[in-house]
């Protein structure tokens, strides 16, 4: 049965690729809808075109609920508010959403929370198989290293990136710090400046890097005395973001209300169990 997938945030940088990965997935997929901003100066373009794939007769719109009897499952890539109102329509029409947005408060992550009792949703701060791997290498290599080592999360971006830390770094922070029992809320430190004085065992350290066109670097430092660990992912293209979300979007459809994540699409969660 073919799947009629819409995206959100269509001539965005994530939006486009998107366009670019459901026309390779071919198959049961199909691109049904675009939809942007209603003031976008793309509204009426072709979205295959905007992608540089060649016309593919998906018109950008400026309403998702214009086409939202088009969808059956939404693909989300835009900013926090507005993902918060399209997870809303989609709730209301029993459309599945796979939210790829970063950077909500926590009020827009109660929003979400609360929808997901209506409709399913797979939200990821990072959608690239890596990443997703990164995640389970992380959490053993707390479990191991435990409290004989100080944790420092590092990440660059792109200068055209509007919050920070990236919401991958935040997630790997939650990781680690599951994995120790301890609260990110309490033991994060976002940057350094002046007199700091020395550092405390338990803190989580972030540094963040914006600069060129950086597509997402990630480094966890586990520092003893005498040696440390550290894994790193690089993305060098926004594809593997892209494929991840596409996958996702297959793996959602037709499944009941609930909030996912990617370590469910990839089954990654049974080798925690
Ligand atoms: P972008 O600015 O290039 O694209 C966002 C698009 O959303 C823009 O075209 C904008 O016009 C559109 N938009 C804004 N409001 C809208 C609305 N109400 N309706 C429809 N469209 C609307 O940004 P980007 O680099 O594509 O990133 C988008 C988001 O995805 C960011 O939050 C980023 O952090 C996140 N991101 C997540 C992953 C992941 O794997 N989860 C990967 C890359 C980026």
């Amino acid at each position: 049965m073919t799947t009629r997938i819409g995206i959100t945030g269509a001539a965005g940088r994530m939006g486009r690729t998107l366009v670019e990965a459901i026309a390779l997935a071919g198959g049961e997929l199909q691109l049904t809808a675009a939809i942007e901003r209603p003031e976008s100066s793309f509204l009426g373009a072709d979205s295959g075109e905007l992608a540089g794939q060649g016309r593919n007769g998906v018109p950008v719109v400026g309403a998702l609920a214009e086409v939202i009897d088009r969808i059956d499952v939404l693909i989300d890539f835009t900013v926090p508010a507005a993902t918060v109102a399209n997870v809303a329509e989609c709730a209301r029409h029993n459309v599945a959403i796979v939210i790829g947005t970063t950077g909500f408060t926590p009020e827009q992550q109660a929003h979400i929370d609360r929808a997901s009792g209506q409709v399913a949703i797979c939200k990821a701060s990072n959608f690239s198989t890596g990443v997703n791997l990164c995640f389970q290498l992380l959490d053993m290599a707390a479990r191991v290293l435990g409290d004989d080592v100080d944790i420092e999360v590092y990440e660059a971006h792109h200068r055209h990136k509007i919050d920070a830390p990236s919401g991958t770094a935040l997630s790997m922070g939650h990781v680690v710090a599951n994995a120790l029992g301890r609260d990110l809320d309490k033991v994060a430190v976002y940057g350094r400046e002046g007199q700091t004085g020395a550092r405390s065992r338990e803190t989580i350290g972030f540094a963040t890097v914006r600069a060129g066109d950086i597509v997402g670097d990630h480094t966890v430092t586990f520092a003893a005395d005498g040696e440390r660990v550290e894994i790193t992912h690089k993305a060098s293209s926004r594809m593997s973001f892209a494929r991840g979300a596409v996958r996702a979007a297959a793996w959602l459809a037709g499944r009941p209300a609930g909030l996912y994540d990617m370590q469910d699409v990839l089954g990654l969660k049974k080798l925690q169990a």
